[in-house]
């Protein structure tokens, strides 16, 4: 069906060095990787939940990982599926993985997937609503995958605790791996990512011919340590809007300024919004 075009297959292009920090999670989406442990004999996962707060590159995990594996990759809203095709919605899901299948070896990514799978039985219809159809075309789908398909299913919540619990089954989507805000190391990586101090990251991108991403230009005063002290419990998202935040004041300063100084990120600090409320972080 014609609707069905609009599930998006892409091939990612973030590496791990492009995200900042989370290196124990990195590492263990590193071991996830299907070729290992198909090389080793073993079944490679089905399924992986990614959970923990928002902005905090469960989204660019997902990503890396198949940009780091060769996958192909295709992203799926979980509220997006339900409200695009009301009355279509398992039938969505079939497609979804259809595509996946066709484009494997693949990761199918399902964002915000606690959308999708709330404990079945909770609606007032006996079973029969769009959410327990849209669930069990999910089950039959993960089921029916074999490990040599070559499928992955990635997903991402911020809700592990509304999930039901069949989809995190044994055989099913039962790598379960939080992530959480980025520590200290983490922010300082960010920090160091976004404003190209230690050029590592960006002349690694250089050799492979991909166009180098244009960083922000930091003056002299500008403490990275201090801002990443700073930013204690902020998610990813929000290290990284507070520097482009910061590259905004320099320019209200003035246009033709040269680079971004640490006023301009204490200003941006100053009216910064935290996301991350504690009862988010396990
Ligand atoms: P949500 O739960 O809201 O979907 P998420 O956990 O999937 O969030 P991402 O979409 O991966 O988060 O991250 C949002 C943005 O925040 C990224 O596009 C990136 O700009 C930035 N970001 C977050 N964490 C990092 C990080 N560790 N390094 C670099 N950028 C990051």
């Amino acid at each position: 069906p014609s609707a069905m075009r609009e599930i998006m297959l892409e091939v990612p292009k973030v590496l791990w060095s492009d995200i900042g920090g989370q290196e124990e999670i990195k590492q263990k989406l590193k071991e996830s990787h299907p070729e290992a442990f198909i090389r080793m004999g073993i079944r490679p996962p089905k399924g992986i939940l990614l959970y923990g707060p928002p902005g905090c590159s469960k989204t660019l995990m997902a990503k890396a990982l198949a940009t780091q594996a060769g996958l192909n990759f295709i992203a799926v809203k979980g509220p997006e599926l339900f409200s695009k095709w009301v009355g279509e919605s398992e039938k969505a899901v079939r497609e979804v993985f259809r595509k996946a299948r066709a484009a494997s070896p693949s990761i199918v990514f399902f964002d915000e997937i606690d959308a999708l799978t709330v404990k079945r039985g909770s609606s007032d219809d006996g079973g029969s609503s769009v959410a327990d159809r849209v669930l069990s075309q999910l089950l039959n789908e993960l089921d029916g995958i074999e490990a040599l398909v070559n499928v992955t299913v990635v997903a991402a919540t911020n809700r592990p605790d509304i999930m039901d619990p069949a989809l995190l089954r044994p055989g099913r989507i039962d790598r379960i791996l939080y992530v959480s805000p980025p520590d200290y190391a983490s922010r300082l990586s960010i920090l160091r990512i976004q404003t190209e101090a230690k050029g590592e990251q960006s002349d690694q991108r250089q050799g492979d011919g991909k166009k180098k991403k244009r960083k922000m230009t930091i003056g002299p005063d500008v403490d990275l340590d201090e801002l990443a002290n700073s930013t204690e419990g902020c998610s990813g998202a929000e290290v990284v809007a507070l520097c482009q935040e910061a590259a905004m004041k320099a320019m209200e300063e003035d246009l033709a300024i040269e680079y971004v100084s640490m006023r301009h990120f204490q200003q941006a600090l100053a009216k910064m919004q935290r996301r991350i409320t504690p009862e988010m972080v396990r």
